[in-house]
C-alpha cells in the first residue's frame, strides 16, 4: 500500500511492484480517516510507503494493518521514530540495486493496481486494475486524439495519484516518452504556478477547484503561464467561465474529460473534429463544455429507469451505461451489485444526454439530481450558469424538499473577496440563460463550499450542512 502525495518514488512504485507481480494500492490519504481505514481493512498490507507527512496517520491505522511487515518512507535523510514495524528509508531500500528489470511474464489479468472511488456517494468501493486493463487504458489514453503526448511535453498531474492512477497518466505519459512533473502535497495557486513556470510545464492535469485556484493566483499577481498548451480537467463538470478564462487570460487550451474510478478513468475528452477548431471563441467553448467524445474502445449508451435504450440523438436525457476492456466487473468485497447490468453494462449512476455526433453532455449523478414536479433539473447546468456571474467564485445546487413540487433548487455560492453581489443580482443574473423552471427558489451565501477527498465539490456534506434550511416560499 501507498499513503502518499504525488511524487517521482511514488510514481517508481507504479512499476516496481507490479513489476514482481505485487500489487499497489494507493490509499487516499485525505479521506476521512475511517473511510482510509475502511479502504485498508480488506487489503491486507505487508508494506507500506509513506511520505514523512502521511506517517502519523499510517501509525493511527497500525491495529487495522495486522499483516505489516515494514514500512517504507519516501523521503531522503534519516528515517523518523515510528512505532510501525521495521521502517526504512525508500532511498537505502533501493541503493546498490540494479536500475533495470527484465519485465517477467505474467497472465494478463494479474492485478497490478486498487484503487477506491472518493466515497462521494456512500462508502468508497475498490477497483482493482489488471496488467490489461492498465496498458489498454494507456495505450487508448494516450492516443494522439484524446490526451495529446509525446517526448516534448512536460506532464504535471495535480490531480493525485491515488485518484485512479493519477487519470492513468503514471502510465499514459511514460510511454509517450513524455517528462513528468509532480507537485507533492502542495497544490495552492503559488505553488503550482512556481512549478509549472520552472519545469515548463505544457501539459496540466486536476480537478476545476485546483485551476479556480490557480487563475485566481495569476489574475492577482498579474501572472501568465506562459509554457502552459493544454489542461486537462476532469473530475466534475468544468465550468465554461473557466474555458475562457484559461484561454483568454493564458492562451492555455481546455480539454475537458469525464470518467470515473471505476473506468481507469477515462471515459470521454473533448475532441474537436475536423473544421471545429477554426470555429469562434465562443463555439469553440461551448464543444469544450460538453464531457467529449467516446475514447475508442469504450462503449456508451442511455438507458431508461427500467433498463429499456434511449436515443442517442440529444433528445432525452437517461441513465449513462458503459462498458469495455478497462471498466469494472465488479467491486472487491462483492458491493454495488446492482450497478453490474447484463452484458457487462455498468451503471455508472450519471444522468446524461447523448448528442448525434457523439458528444456526452453530462447533467447530474443520479443522486443529485433534482426533481421538480417529476423534471429533472441540472443541477451541473445550474451551477455552471451561476458561476458565469460576475463575483460569483463558487457555487453549488442541491434540491430541497418542497410540499407542491416535491424538491426546488436552492443556489449556494461563494462570493469573491470584496464582490457585493446580491440574490436579486444573481437571479437577474441567470433569468434568460436557463429555463425558467429552473430558476433557484433562493441563495445562500456562505463563506466556503465544503469539498471531498478529490478536490470535488461534497454535496453529500452541504444536504448535512443545510438539513434544517427551509425555502422561504414553503
Ligand atoms: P466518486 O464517484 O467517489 O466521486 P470518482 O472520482 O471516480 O469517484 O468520480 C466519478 C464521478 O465524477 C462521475 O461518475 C461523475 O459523476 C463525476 N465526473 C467526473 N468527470 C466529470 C465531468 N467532466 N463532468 C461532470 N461530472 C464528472
Amino acid at each position: 500500500g501507498s499513503l502518499a502525495w504525488n511524487s517521482h518514488r511514488h510514481l517508481e512504485l507504479f512499476y516496481g511492484l507490479p513489476g514482481l507481480g505485487a500489487a499497489l494500492h494507493t490509499a487516499n490519504p485525505r479521506l476521512p480517516p475511517e473511510h482510509v481505514a475502511y479502504t485498508i481493512d480488506f487489503a491486507g498490507y505487508e508494506w507500506l510507503f509513506v511520505d514523512p507527512d502521511t506517517l502519523p496517520l499510517a501509525e493511527s491505522l497500525a491495529p487495522r494493518l495486522p499483516k505489516l511487515r515494514r514500512v517504507v518512507v519516501m523521503a531522503p535523510g534519516p528515517v523518523p521514530a515510528t512505532s510501525l514495524p521495521d521502517p526504512i528509508g525508500y532511498e537505502e531500500l533501493i541503493a546498490g540495486k540494479p536500475g533495470t528489470l527484465r519485465w517477467p511474464d505474467f497472465d494478463e489479468k494479474t492485478a497490478s493496481s486498487l484503487c477506491y472511488t472518493s466515497g462521494t456517494t456512500g462508502n468508497p468501493k475498490g477497483v482493482l486494475y489488471s496488467h490489461r486493463s492498465t496498458v489498454l487504458h494507456a495505450m487508448m489514453s494516450s492516443n494522439g486524439a484524446v490526451i495529446p503526448m509525446n517526448p516534448d511535453t512536460t506532464v504535471l498531474p495535480v490531480v493525485p495519484m491515488f485518484h485512479a492512477n493519477a487519470w492513468g497518466l503514471v502510465y499514459a505519459g511514460p510511454i509517450c516518452g513524455a517528462k513528468m512533473v509532480f507537485p507533492g502535497p502542495k497544490l495552492d495557486g503559488a505553488s503550482i504556478y512556481e512549478l509549472l513556470d520552472k519545469e515548463q510545464v505544457t501539459l496540466s492535469a486536476g480537478v476545476p477547484t485546483v485551476w479556480l485556484a490557480l487563475l485566481d493566483y495569476c489574475a492577482q499577481n498579474k501572472l501568465k503561464m506562459s509554457s502552459v498548451k493544454r489542461t486537462l480537467i476532469g473530475g466534475s463538470a468544468v465550468p465554461i467561465s473557466m474555458i475562457e478564462r484559461f484561454w483568454k487570460e493564458h492562451g492555455v487550451e481546455v480539454v475537458h474529460a469525464w470518467g470515473m474510478t471505476e473506468m481507469s478513468p477515462l471515459g470521454t475528452t473533448t475532441r474537436f473534429n475536423r473544421g471545429e477548431r477554426d470555429l469562434p471563441d465562443a463555439e469553440r467553448f461551448a464543444i469544450t463544455a460538453k464531457a467529449g467524445r467516446p475514447v475508442y474502445g469504450c462503449e456508451m449508451k442511455i438507458i431508461d429507469d427500467a433498463g429499456n435504450d434511449l436515443p442517442s440523438d440529444g433528445s432525452v436525457s437517461g441513465n449513462l451505461v458503459v462498458r469495455g476492456p478497462w471498466i469494472v466487473k465488479g467491486y472487491m468485497k462483492g458491493d454495488g451489485q446492482g450497478q453490474f447490468l447484463k452484458d457487462d453494462w455498468f451503471m455508472t449512476g450519471d444522468v446524461c444526454k447523448i448528442e448525434k455526433d457523439g458528444s456526452v453532455v453530462i447533467t447530474d449523478r443520479s443522486k443529485d439530481v433534482i426533481k421538480s414536479g417529476g423534471e429533472w433539473i441540472s443541477s451541473i447546468d445550474l451551477e455552471n450558469a451561476a458561476m458565469g456571474c460576475p463575483g460569483v467564485a463558487e457555487a453549488a445546487v442541491i434540491g430541497v424538499a418542497h410540499p407542491k413540487w416535491d424538491e426546488r433548487p436552492l443556489l449556494i455560492v461563494v462570493k469573491r473577496p470584496e464582490a457585493s453581489v446580491t440574490k436579486d443580482d444573481l437571479l437577474k443574473f441567470l433569468n434568460g440563460k436557463i429555463a425558467k423552471w429552473w430558476m433557484p427558489d433562493d441563495v445562500v451565501a456562505v463563506e466556503a463550499i465544503p469539498l471531498g477527498a478529490t478536490g470535488k465539490i461534497d454535496k453529500k456534506l452541504i444536504r448535512q450542512q443545510m438539513a434544517d434550511y427551509r425555502l422561504p416560499s414553503v
